[in-house]
């Protein structure tokens, strides 16, 4: 087991260092990034992603490039502006309700992202549950033309009443946690889009069947992941029926550096479908001592075994 810690460029969930683990199979590598604040039972599906990676591989891909979205966090029109003109990208999720920041400045951001993309651009909206379902059917209506509105509220109640008050779609993601919760949000009414990630899903098996089980539209998103990991998120986006929706795996420009020397970098708003090699150099530029995650990973494998 190989230890990364890489600097964020931007503070994701509160992390200004984003760590985790590779591990190296007969099939290739995987990673093992769960959250800080993640406990074991909670990491052994993470670890099981990482271990489908390195002792099985993947299903066989039915496309060869996948379209992602930019990202673009809570900052001001200027900026979001320049995040998405040097993106490439024909789709950007713009983040609003950030604590501290008024509808205004969502509003000028939204505004100022489409008028980057330019016509036959989609833009998505991201509220991480931030919002009230009365606030949430005020902005969603008040921002436009909207590819989806992500989790605008918290709970799977909330996202059902503002679901039956807008036109515009509503995805579901802080909702999908585990394999069950799609099928909940389907049973809710809740969402028209479903965004999984593989490693809390257990690997891209898992996605893939949670994906057919639950029927709606799916979205594959990054957990902010190296490209060892973000390579298991284009093997789902690349093994789904139906892929209409851009992808959330243009993630690495999150990221300070990488441990490949050929990452999966969106160009022009579409990653190649492939699987590069840790190489040696990169990730010495950011290795550190394993002894936590060798910890914490052997906690998730007794987690994982007593389930
Ligand atoms: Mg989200």
């Amino acid at each position: 087991m190989r230890v990364f810690a890489i600097p964020m460029r931007t503070r994701f969930r509160g992390v200004t260092l984003r760590e985790g683990a590779l591990v190296r199979g007969p099939a290739g590598w995987g990673e093992f990034s769960p959250f800080p604040e993640y406990g074991p039972a909670e990491c052994a599906r993470w670890l099981a992603a990482a271990n489908e990676a390195a002792d099985e591989g993947w299903p066989a891909p039915l496309r060869t490039r996948i379209p992602v979205n930019v990202t673009v966090p809570a900052v001001g029109p200027e900026a979001a502006h320049a995040i998405v003109a040097g993106s490439g990208c024909h789709t950007a999720k713009v983040k609003v309700a950030e604590p501290g920041q008024d509808e205004v400045d969502d509003l000028a951001r939204v505004e100022a992202v489409r008028d980057a993309l330019g016509p036959g651009g989609r833009v998505r909206v991201d509220a991480n549950g931030a919002w009230s379902p009365d606030t949430a059917v005020r902005m969603i209506k008040a921002l436009g033309e909207l590819e989806y509105a992500e989790q605008p509220c918290a709970t799977l109640g909330e996202l059902a009443d503002v679901r039956r008050r807008v036109d515009t779609p509503i995805a579901a993601d802080e909702s999908i946690r585990r394999a069950e919760d799609p099928l909940r949000v389907r049973a809710a009414d809740a969402a028209d889009v479903v965004v999984l990630k593989v490693q809390p899903l257990g690997g891209v098996r898992a996605a893939l069947a949670v994906a057919e089980a639950c029927g709606l539209p799916v979205v594959v998103s990054s957990a902010v992941e190296t490209s060892v990991g973000l390579a298991a998120g284009l093997a789902l986006a690349a093994a789904l029926p139906e892929l209409p929706y851009a992808c959330g795996l243009g993630t690495l420009s999150l990221l300070e550096g990488d441990v490949v020397s050929e990452p999966l970098a969106a160009v022009d708003g579409v990653i190649e479908v492939r699987r590069p090699e840790v190489d040696e150099a990169a990730l010495g530029r950011y290795e550190i001592d394993g002894e936590a995650w060798r910890r914490r990973a052997a906690a998730a494998a007794q987690a994982g075994a007593a389930r």
